[in-house]
């Protein structure tokens, strides 16, 4: 990737990813790289391809676990104007992947759009949140029911608009994971001004009754395994809240939040899930699977 000097293309070599995931762990990208258009990022996959290099995208960091020990290959993040822009047109907003959920919100609330205030609060990206299906718990609400189209561009550059008859939703995952997701429509429905910043207060209060967790996470550590089963209350059920594998710390606020107490290493944290895994699967017999994407 020597090419990436004599470009335009902004990127940084070894750059701890510690300084872009909301759990400040993470070991440095070879390349860490934001492309300023979909021209320069066909770019940087097709040089990543021919140098046989693996490419990983990163929105806002809220829910990964990157590895201590160096990342191989380019880390491409979607930021800056071009892949920020919002849109609306009669009941459908485009918001670019760079968007963060709460600018979304706010965006479509302006234009008196109702349906998508259930963000409000989650520290993601639109693309990122369109990959992991954010939203509330388990059989609630969340993105992919909202979403007329995506635009994403395969990891051979080809840029495809995806129908939402043809994406695949599932609980914190979708079929759009195959792809960068560039840009997405969002179909919502008018309401009053008044109805929408009420329903805004009422995510906004639901949001401040969970307690404030004062170090830093990637938000719920685990998956509900089913609608019945809350990851959070099986973990406390089993006492763990408090349990700590160096800094790393499960929460005494929410069980399912995993805390960097200040220099909690990839391996803690992980080191900490297991434990976690298997007091549950030997008192419940229900086996927590991860939510956060660990990057190995
Ligand atoms: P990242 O964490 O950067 O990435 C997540 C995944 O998406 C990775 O696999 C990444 O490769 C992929 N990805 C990112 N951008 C793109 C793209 N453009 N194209 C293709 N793939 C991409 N989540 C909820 O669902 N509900 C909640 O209520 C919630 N509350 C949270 C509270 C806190 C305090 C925190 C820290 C996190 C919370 N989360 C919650 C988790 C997280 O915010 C969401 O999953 C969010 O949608 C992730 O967005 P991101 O941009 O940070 O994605």
């Amino acid at each position: 990737m020597n090419w990436l000097d004599a470009s335009n293309i902004p990127f940084k070599r070894n750059e701890p990813l510690a300084k872009h995931t909301t759990f400040k762990i993470g070991g440095p990208a070879d390349y860490f790289i934001y492309p300023r258009d979909n021209r320069q990022l066909r770019g940087i996959l097709r040089a990543a391809r021919r140098d046989r290099l693996p490419v990983r995208v990163i929105g806002r960091g809220s829910n990964i676990l990157a590895a201590d020990e160096p990342i191989k290959g380019c880390v491409i993040q979607l930021k800056g104007a071009y892949f920020a822009k919002l849109a609306v047109k009669g009941r459908r907003v485009r918001a670019g992947a760079g968007c963060s959920l709460s600018e979304l919100v706010r965006f479509a609330a302006q234009n008196n759009l109702t349906g998508l205030e259930f963000l409000w609060g989650i520290p993601g990206s639109v693309g990122g949140a369109l990959v992991m299906n954010a939203g509330e718990g388990r059989g609630g609400k969340a993105m992919g029911k909202f979403v007329a189209s995506a635009t994403i561009m395969e990891y051979n550059g080809k840029i495809r608009r995806i129908h939402s008859s043809a994406m695949r939703f599932t609980y914190r995952g979708s079929s759009l994971a195959k792809g960068i997701v560039l840009k997405a429509e969002f179909l919502l429905q008018k309401a009053q001004p008044s109805a929408i910043a009420a329903d805004i207060r009422r995510y906004i209060s639901r949001r401040r009754a969970t307690p404030m967790l004062k170090f830093p996470n990637a938000g719920c550590a685990f998956r509900n395994p089913s609608r019945a089963a809350s990851a959070g209350k099986l973990i406390e059920a089993c006492g763990l809240k408090g349990l700590s594998v160096g800094d790393a710390r499960v929460a005494e606020e929410h069980a399912n939040y995993i805390l960097n107490l200040g220099y909690a290493s990839c391996a803690d944290v992980r080191n900490l899930m297991r434990l976690v895994r298997d007091k549950v699967k030997l008192k419940f017999n229900l086996v927590l699977r991860p939510e956060i994407k660990i990057w190995r």
